[in-house]
């Protein structure tokens, strides 16, 4: 069994298979045991449950789910690192690897054919060059899993993970809040990696809500609020007048801002998830 973690072993392991880091794939591997542990018991697996890994890298954390779970399924973009992972996770028979863009996977289908009967996790330390669109496809394709155990970029951490409350407050995190619970455990300094990012991470958790805000209109609700956060010095009022694809008179915005008790002049991000819901079912009802 390697050691992971270790920088000699790990530049001996990837030397022998020729490989070579790539920046366009957002590869900084984890070389704290530390880390990945904490990743794997935070997501709260067992081993009964199927875990689903979003880019192995080189399996510092596939290791530690792997010694956790029933079984894993790991997906990795890049195919040079196919034989690198064939060659750490060869004393794991639980370990599936699949060479593919997570992008491009039908997880839907993955979680059909590879996890039946097991509860379903996600875990991963992502690629920061598409975190958004990761998070925006294991939420929006309504995947049956229990959690997503991730670290992304802290900046990024903030914006997930922010309530009206914070300054970061974002159309991301009223989309976050309504598919799930987040929650931010820990943060991870640069020299944690190699190659080092030039950037702090953190990890974060996102339990999907059983029960959603109720709205008449999801599709809608978030047209609203993506016109409320396309220009944020502007106020609600002004941001949402602006927005052509909306299609609502500033009037007729005044009068279901007037119905929903809210101030001319507040801002998208001072309003919450359910401000949003009841705004945007007095516009589609009462306006
Ligand atoms: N899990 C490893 C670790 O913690 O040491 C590596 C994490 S590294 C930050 C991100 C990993 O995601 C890399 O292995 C990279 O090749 C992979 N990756 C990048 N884009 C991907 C994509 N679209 N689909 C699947 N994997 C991807």
């Amino acid at each position: 069994m390697y050691n992971l973690t270790d920088v000699k072993e790990i530049k001996s392991i990837l030397s022998r298979h020729g490989f070579n880091f790539s920046k366009s794939f957002g590869q900084n591997f984890l070389i704290n045991p530390q880390i990945p542990q904490d990743i794997a018991i935070y997501s709260g697996i067992n081993n009964d449950s199927g875990v689903i890994e979003i880019g192995p890298g080189m399996g510092t954390l596939t290791y530690e789910l792997c010694k956790r779970a029933k079984k894993v399924v790991s997906v990795e973009i890049d195919k040079k690192l196919i034989p690198v992972l064939e060659d750490t996770m060869a004393d794991f028979s639980n370990f599936t690897l699949i060479n593919k863009d997570i992008l491009k996977t039908d997880l839907k289908k993955l979680i059909e054919e590879e996890f039946c009967d097991m509860d379903v996790y996600i875990c991963a330390n992502l690629p920061y060059y598409i975190t958004t669109p990761i998070i925006m496809k294991l939420l929006e394709e309504d995947l049956p899993i229990k959690s997503i155990t991730v670290m992304v970029q802290k900046e990024v951490a903030s914006r997930l993970c922010a309530t009206e409350k914070d300054k970061d407050n974002g159309a991301i995190s009223l989309a976050i809040r309504y598919y799930t619970t987040p929650k931010l455990l820990f943060d991870v300094a640069p020299d944690n990696f190699l190659p080092a990012p030039k950037v702090t991470s953190s990890v974060i958790s996102l339990i999907p809500n059983e029960t959603k805000i109720s709205c008449k209109d999801k599709d809608f609700m978030f047209r609203v609020i993506k016109a409320a956060f396309s220009q944020r010095r502007k106020t609600l009022l002004n941001s949402l007048s602006g927005a052509s694809y909306l299609d609502i008179s500033k009037e007729d915005i005044k009068k279901a801002m007037e119905i929903c008790g809210f101030s001319e002049s507040v801002r998208g991000e001072k309003l919450s998830l359910s401000d949003f819901a009841k705004f945007s079912d007095v516009l589609l009802t009462e306006i």
